[in-house]
This record gives C-alpha cells, structure tokens and sequence, in this order.
C-alpha cells in the first residue's frame, strides 16, 4: 500500500467520524466540506512532488554512502542542443544519464544511438510528454511507456528501467503504469530549473548550492544554454570535489531490462 492508499484510508475514517459527530451535536453535515477541500489540496501537493513517494516510490538520491553525484538530462534527444552536450562530457570524459522522449528519439533516431554509443545512459520520459499527459487514465500512460520504450529498443537494441514522470508530476494511474510495466520512477534531488532562466550563472548557482555526495541533478538538453551551464556547473563540481559517476552506479541499480 503506498502513502495516498493509506491516508485516504484514514481521511475516509475521519469524515465518518466527523459526519456521526456534527449530527451528534446539531451541526449540518455541510460542514464536512472544509476537510474535503483541504485533503484535496493535500492529494494535488502530493502529486507535483514525486520526492514525497505519495503515489509511488522514486529514486531521488544515491544509495546511501555512495560517493559522487549524477547528471541527468531530460527532454532529448535534441538534433541542436544534444552534440553541445555529448561533447562538453566527451571533454570531460563523465557519463550522464539521458530521460528520452519517445517522439523525439523517433525523429531523431542517429542522436539517441549516438547518445548511447558515447557510453550514457538512456532513460524515457514518455513518448509524447504532452501538456496535457498528467491527466492520463492507466491504459493511456501504458501506452505512452510501451511506445517509448519500443522505438528505444529500435534504436539501441536495449529496453530501460529508468522511467522519469514528466514535469515531476505522479498521479495513482501513472504509478499503477510504471509498476506494471516494472519500471523505476526516477526523480531528482537537485533542480536546476534551468528552463525557468537563462541566467548560466544563476543556474550554476543554483544547481550547485546543496550539492553533495549521492545527489541526483536535474538538467534538459534542449536548451540554447544548456551546454554553457554542463560547463560551468563541472568547473564547480570540480572545485567542490565531487566526481560524476554513472546513474545505475549511485542508485545500485541497473539500466535496462536485457
Ligand atoms: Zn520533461
């Protein structure tokens, strides 16, 4: 049972309490509202914080006591902003993890194999990573996975484990999707909001803040800045002293299914 089942299970408690005791007392049940509302606004908090493990369990961070951070990028393969990437790791010969979008990879099918080629690691976010996506029933986000994960396997002869929620969003259908397709939410315990601003030093700033042994950091790679803010933000990590690793290297776990 994860978090949500169990505290609704408890809310739907507390209401009938509550509903027997405002009887009790002469009150209307009207009232009942109030904790409705709140509860609601708790479950929609929830839902935009995978590191709370509401819906599902998320990776978020190293296993404990492994040293070095990992880098993810999210929302590639980009025909542009993808190379300025690869080289900028190239030159520092770091391997990063790469959340891929099925309808991306599908357009751009040389970048994701050249992505895997380099020795990183693929992941998917969804096949569309539509706006609208969150609001999926199960057999709508089963087939976002399987879709996803059948052009990856195209490509690169591999299917992955690691399954990012876009827009960090988890919902209970989305959880029921990612256990039945035995994937692994992977989140992030450092976030770049790189997306937000263009500023690469604020970025950098930003990103680079908290940043410790097992952190897991969140970039995208479809950016026009992107690959100045790989730059500067390894300069840092560097003087910080903190080496990169692998992502299945920090969580103990492995990439892909074969
Ligand atoms: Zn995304």
């Amino acid at each position: 049972m994860n978090r949500y089942q169990k505290e609704r299970m408890l809310f739907v408690a507390f209401l009938a309490l509550l509903s027997l005791t405002l009887n009790q007392f002469g009150y209307s049940y009207f009232w009942i509202i109030i904790p409705i509302v709140l509860f609601t606004m708790y479950v929609a908090y929830n839902a935009f914080h995978l590191e709370e493990q509401f819906f599902l369990k998320s990776i978020i961070q190293g296993k404990k006591g492994k040293k070095g951070i990992a880098i993810t990028f999210d929302d590639g393969p980009n025909a542009k902003i993808t190379p300025q990437i690869l080289a900028v790791l190239e030159k520092h010969n770091i391997k990063a993890a790469f959340f891929c979008v099925g309808k991306n990879a599908e357009e751009s099918p040389k970048m994701l194999k050249s992505i895997y080629d380099a020795g990183h690691t693929i992941g998917s976010h969804s096949y569309s990573h539509s706006k609208w996506i969150d609001f999926s029933n199960k057999k709508k986000w089963r087939i976002e996975i399987d879709k996803s994960q059948d052009i990856i396997e195209s490509i690169i002869g591999k299917r992955p484990r690691f399954f990012r929620p876009p827009y960090g969003v988890t919902t209970p259908d989305l959880a029921k999707a990612i256990t039945g397709a035995n994937l692994l939410s992977i989140g992030w315990n450092i976030r770049s909001l790189d997306t937000m601003n263009n500023n690469v030093l604020d970025i950098v700033e930003r990103s680079t803040r908290n940043l410790q042994n097992g952190c897991i950091v969140l970039f995208h790679d479809n950016l026009e800045w992107s690959g100045r803010v790989l730059e500067e933000f390894l300069v840092r990590a560097n003087k910080m002293g903190l080496e990169i690793v692998p992502i299945s290297d920090l969580i103990d776990e492995r990439a892909y299914e074969n």
